[in-house]
């Protein structure tokens, strides 16, 4: 993809600071990370988002984030990490080539600390999870 950047950084046109690299997946830190040592994982080929991934190319970059997940956490002395995923600019996806946020966590760092969820009005649930089961 000529505009887009993460191919322009698989291609070695813009500089990264490459963790991993294999035939299929890329892994560099985040220029803006969240706490040292985010990194991102994502495949060299381009995809916008998960949904476009095939599925060797998924098992890839999930099986290289695992390795790269263990070598940010024992580098950066973490206590906890999240493996982040955004598609479309609704979930905050702003490089639309498919990549894996792999975030170092320490106690007390304030990023993402409460999970604001709400319980479903009564009977929902079991319509969502029909409509869902039904796209299965
Ligand atoms: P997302 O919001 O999931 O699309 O995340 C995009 C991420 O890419 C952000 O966390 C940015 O800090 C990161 N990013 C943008 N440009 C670069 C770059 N040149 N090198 C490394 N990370 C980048
Ligand atoms: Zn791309």
């Amino acid at each position: 993809m000529a505009d887009c950047i993460f191919c322009k950084i698989v291609q070695g046109e813009i500089p990264s600071a490459k963790i991993y690299e294999d035939d299929l997946v890329m892994s560099f830190l985040d220029i803006n990370p969240i706490n040292p040592g985010h990194a991102l994982v994502l495949p060299k080929e381009h995809y916008a988002t998960l949904f476009d991934v095939p599925q060797e190319v998924l098992h890839a970059c999930i099986t290289a984030s695992q390795r790269v997940a263990g070598a940010v956490f024992g580098a950066v002395g973490a206590s906890g990490l999240n493996f982040l995923q955004n598609n479309f600019r609704s979930a905050g996806q702003l490089i639309d080539h498919v990549h894996f946020h792999l975030i170092p966590r320490h106690e007390g760092d304030g990023f993402l600390t409460s999970w604001p969820g709400r319980p479903y009005p009564p009977g929902e649930l079991e319509v969502v999870l029909k409509k869902v089961q039904a796209r299965m």
